[in-house]
């Protein structure tokens, strides 16, 4: 059977140059994320986690090295074929959550859904449902702990049943209980088909993953499956 690849980088490269000094933040990462899997990203802060998923999304452009996405080489796609993928295909959970203030958390998330979609306003009653979340679908996001905020981050990133899943620390503002509710929400989305590819440094997140890779210094040092 062959085995599919939604992301493949080779020999991906990012310097951040600033005025005195430039960083390089990836140097040289080839790695493949195979299809229906978790592949967690570790390694220390500032060890280039947050860079490889923003290059991987579009928001950044690498320097050298190429990134392909269903076999497509994608590295110099324009902004509004980056953009078309972010609304189909790929979706990211950043480390801070982006949600309209002035809307509800059931608005928030209709924001993102097609008002005629049935299956996907029922999905987003589902989801959290299973978040335990559906109580707080009236309230507003100021309302909401840090953790509800990511939480509710999460279920948005998971409508549409996205090809891939990309994300920043998403347990961090979590206690144990709804970081193994979001982990197993994930595993059951890989099971059905979606790509995640998750940085952390939660050991407990870690054992959720079909492939580790760590990173130091923008390099991969150690790549366990
Ligand atoms: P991680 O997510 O693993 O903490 P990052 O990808 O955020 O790591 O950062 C990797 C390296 O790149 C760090 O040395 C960081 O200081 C540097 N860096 C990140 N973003 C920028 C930026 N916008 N400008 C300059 N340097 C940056
Ligand atoms: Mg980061």
């Amino acid at each position: 059977m062959k085995i599919e690849f939604p992301y493949e980088t080779n020999q991906l490269s990012l310097e951040y140059s600033g005025r005195d000094e430039t960083t390089s933040a990836l140097k040289e990462v080839t790695v493949c994320f195979p299809k229906g899997t978790i592949s967690i990203l570790g390694g220390s802060s500032g060890s280039g986690k947050s860079t490889l998923l923003n290059c991987l999304f579009g928001l950044k452009r690498p320097t050298k090295g190429t990134i392909k996405y269903e076999g497509h080489d994608v590295t110099n796609w324009s902004n509004r074929q980056w953009a078309e993928l972010r609304q189909n295909e790929v979706h990211l959970v950043t480390q801070q959550t982006v949600l309209f203030p002035y809307l509800t958390i059931w608005e928030n998330l209709c924001f993102v859904i097609s008002p005629r979609d049935k299956e996907q306003l029922e999905q987003a009653a589902h989801l959290l449902e299973s978040m335990n979340l559906i109580q707080n679908k009236h309230r507003y996001p100021r309302e909401l702990s840090i953790g509800g905020r990511q939480r509710i981050a999460i279920v948005r990133a998971l409508l549409g049943d996205p090809n891939v899943v990309l994300a920043d620390e998403p347990t961090s503002a979590l206690d144990e209980e709804n970081s193994r509710i979001v982990m197993d929400l994930f595993m059951h989305y890989a099971v059905k088909g979606t790509t995640f590819i998750v940085a952390t440094h939660d050991p407990s997140v870690m054992t959720y993953g079909h492939h580790c890779l760590k990173l130091k210094d923008g390099e991969v040092v150690n790549e366990v499956s």
